[in-house]
């Protein structure tokens, strides 16, 4: 999904006043992190249509590499467990990272699809890309505002 949906996802799921910017930012950080590489890499170059008409989204490529790690459960497992021995209390602002690659896996598909156990394994599943599908944003930001207006009403 969308970057700024992740972020608010993230700030849904996790609402304490103290964790909630974290969880915002752990929500959006796995294509935080992915366009942070990619500016580094790739200076004022990056942008949507060089990833996708280039040599970028070739399977094998360094840049799918980089999207595939940060879209796994193993580098974050190892994040939230080192969060855990020292910031014990804030171990669930890294519950929407997860979330991410969970809602990744079923809107995303080809290259692009959500590899979960990377490096490790390469198992994915063919979603559906959620930028082809306007219906899935409709939905998606639809679930998050409904979600929002409960929480607030209630
Ligand atoms: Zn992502």
């Amino acid at each position: 999904m969308d970057v700024v949906s992740h972020a608010v996802w993230g700030a849904t799921i996790i609402r304490k006043s103290t964790h909630v910017w974290w969880a915002a930012f752990f929500g959006a950080l796995p294509d935080l992190l992915t366009g942070a590489y990619g500016l580094v890499r790739y200076g004022s170059k990056y942008s949507v249509e060089l990833i996708e008409f280039s040599e970028l989204h070739k399977p094998g490529g360094l840049y799918l590499k980089v999207y595939y790690f940060f879209h796994s459960f193993l580098p974050i497992s190892i994040v939230a467990g080192i969060i855990a021995i020292f910031a014990p209390n804030y171990t669930i602002v890294t519950l929407p990272y997860y979330l991410h690659i969970i809602m990744d896996i079923f809107t995303h598909r080809g290259v692009w699809a959500t590899r979960i156990f990377y490096p490790i394994s390469n198992f994915h599943f063919q979603g559906h890309n959620w930028w082809k599908n306007k219906w899935i944003s409709i939905v998606n930001w639809g679930a998050i505002v409904a979600i929002n207006l409960i929480i607030f009403i209630l």
